[in-house]
């Protein structure tokens, strides 16, 4: 009793063992896994954090660029449209109402204009642009006309619905439009320019000019398109853009005059006569000045920058990345455009995502491991009932014939290498037919199960036990002598002969037919031992049944 206890115990805890073991595995494996990943990520996210900072910066600057491509070129092609209907003498100075009306139409629609103009080789203007100068006023036109050879200069202020407001003369307006620079460069150029940044002369904000000329093929030059940008606005423009609010972001002149900073009020700088000039870019901030030191000192002349230049600068304690390319068009936009932002404030959203991923991994890891000791088992559940089931007869619950086997081998094995003894015992029921035939195949099937328990319990431990076929059994004694086996053998046949076997129809007395053999050197095969021993079982039906037929040793021989 408590040896066949023992025995489940150690089954028991062989079961326990394998799955332990098999979710150890796993979960080696996973942390295995986990650390390869995360590990891998770090390294390769260190890597690309670098080309990928550039390459922020570069998508930055790029957007940033096109922007102001979009910024600048409406005014351009307001100048070029404006050009096309004064060469076909649609708008004329002769029509100045005319020609006024068709300015505040556009100033109205494109907004970044601040004001349009035409100046003709008389010396006449007409120029209308934006402004509050008085109550009410959104716009003011200056006139400056020829009456029958005499210059007249007035100005017009008007509202939002173009209703004149007041009307001012002034005799001692000295504006000449064929002294300004974007009449000059067109008419130098004979085709549209523009000009560097400049301080207008009515606003006297720093603004550009486009410019267009009117050319007739009998009389040349007839008379100057002109479109004003206020470079604050491209500043206002600057200063919306998102890169500008991580670090900085400025375009300059290659003569180093800033053009836009997102901070405008800036931008100026009173000099000692009263009047204004453009802001150097190494009088702006102390960022900008460190962000644009080595590039000033790799090249004092920026218009050698052909290339984008990136670079890295420390400010504040904290560590840079800029960028600095020339602008869109430099024949036309003689310009360089730069951005700057804290490194971190890169990094920061690319060392989001790897935090965010490894969680996402530790977490993934936490849920399969716990699923793994919770569902593991479950699943191991049918596995060992099905390993037990493989291994078992379905009848007698005893080994069945091909773990036996398995297991046989073994001992055979152990026998040759340790050169210890083992013997086989093939039995079977005597006359069983009859007791099918007489009681019916269940009392049969209960018989067969008692024999199988009586036969286990006249056993040890250590030895095998199997149905081998239908009403027969094979029994493996390891380290066991062929007389020992004999006598074993003996008890099993008296155990079943003495006590018949309670059924359902009564006691059925029963009886068993041994034959014994001895493993001996000359067998490879442990079907030779068993085979050996059927020949004596053999032996035993012919000579009567209930009965041991042992075959004699021949390792007793060698004794
Ligand atoms: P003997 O071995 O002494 O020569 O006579 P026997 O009648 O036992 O021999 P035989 O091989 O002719 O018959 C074996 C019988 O065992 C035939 C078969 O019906 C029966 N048997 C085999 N397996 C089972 C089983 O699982 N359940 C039952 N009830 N009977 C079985
Ligand atoms: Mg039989
Ligand atoms: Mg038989």
């Amino acid at each position: 009793m408590s040896a066949s206890h023992s025995k489940t115990m150690h089954r028991w805890l062989g079961r326990r063992a394998l799955i332990l073991t098999m979710l150890l595995g796993l979960l080696f494996l996973e942390v295995i896994t986990v650390t390869a990943v995360v590990v891998s990520q770090q390294v390769k996210t260190n890597k690309a954090l670098e080309t990928h900072t550039r390459q922020l910066l570069q998508d930055a600057i790029n957007v940033t660029r096109e922007n102001a491509r979009g910024f600048l070129i409406p005014a351009e092609n307001t100048a070029l449209l404006t050009q096309g209907l004064f060469s076909r003498q649609i708008l004329s100075l002769d029509q100045p109402q005319e020609l006024e009306h068709y300015f505040l139409e556009q100033l109205k629609i494109v907004p970044q204009i601040d004001g349009l103009f035409y100046g003709d080789a008389q010396g006449r203007f007409l120029f209308t642009k934006h402004s509050q100068g008085k109550t009410g006023a959104q716009y003011v036109t200056k006139v400056i006309s020829l009456v029958n050879g005499t210059r007249q200069v007035y100005r017009i202020w008007r509202d939002e619905e173009y209703t004149e407001l007041v009307r001012e003369y002034d005799s001692n307006d000295t504006f000449d439009p064929r002294q300004r620079p974007w009449y000059q460069r067109a008419e130098a150029r004979m085709s549209p320019i523009w000009t560097d940044p400049y301080v207008f002369f009515t606003s006297q904000q720093p603004g550009l000019t486009v410019a267009a000329p009117i050319i007739k093929e009998t009389n040349g030059l007839i008379g100057v398109i002109g479109v004003d940008i206020e470079l604050s606005a491209m500043s206002h423009f600057l200063a919306k853009q998102k890169i500008a609010s991580l670090g900085g972001a400025v375009i300059v002149h290659q003569n180093g005059d800033t053009l836009a900073y997102p901070n405008p009020e800036k931008l100026l700088k009173e000099t000692e006569d009263k009047r204004f000039r453009l802001v150097h870019l190494d009088e702006l901030d102390a960022l900008t000045t460190s962000a644009t030191r080595e590039l000033m000192r790799r090249h004092p002349d920026l218009s050698t920058l052909n290339e984008v230049y990136y670079d890295k600068f420390d400010a504040g304690g904290d560590a840079y990345l800029s960028i600095f390319m020339p602008f869109l068009d430099q024949t036309k936009w003689p310009w360089i455009m730069g951005i700057y932002a804290p490194k971190k404030q890169f990094a920061e959203s690319i060392r989001e995502g790897q935090r965010q991923s490894l969680i996402i991994a530790i977490i993934i890891s936490i849920v399969i491991t716990l699923a793994a000791f919770i569902l593991g088992p479950l699943f191991m559940r049918p596995l060992t009932t099905l390993q037990k089931q493989a291994e078992q007869d379905s009848l007698t619950k005893l080994l069945n014939r091909r773990s036996f086997l398995d297991l046989a081998s073994r001992l055979l094995r152990d026998a040759n290498d340790k050169h210890t003894s083992l013997s086989a015992i093939m039995l079977d029921i005597d006359k069983f037919k009859p007791i099918n035939d007489t009681h019916g195949h269940q009392v049969g099937d209960e018989v067969l199960t008692a024999v199988a328990r009586r036969l286990k319990r006249g056993l040890s431990d250590h030895d095998l036990l199997t149905r081998y076929g239908g009403e027969e059994f094979a029994i493996l004694l390891p380290v066991t002598e062929i007389t020992q086996a004999s006598t074993i053998a003996e008890r099993l046949r008296k155990l079943i002969a003495d006590e018949p076997f309670l059924t359902e129809n009564g006691p059925i007395p029963i009886t068993i037919s041994l034959g014994v053999a001895e493993f001996d050197p000359s067998m490879e095969r442990i079907q030779e031992l068993l085979n050996a021993a059927d020949q004596r079982l053999l032996t035993a039906k012919r000579t009567g049944r209930n009965r041991v037929v042992a075959a004699e040793s021949k390792n007793r021989a060698i004794e």
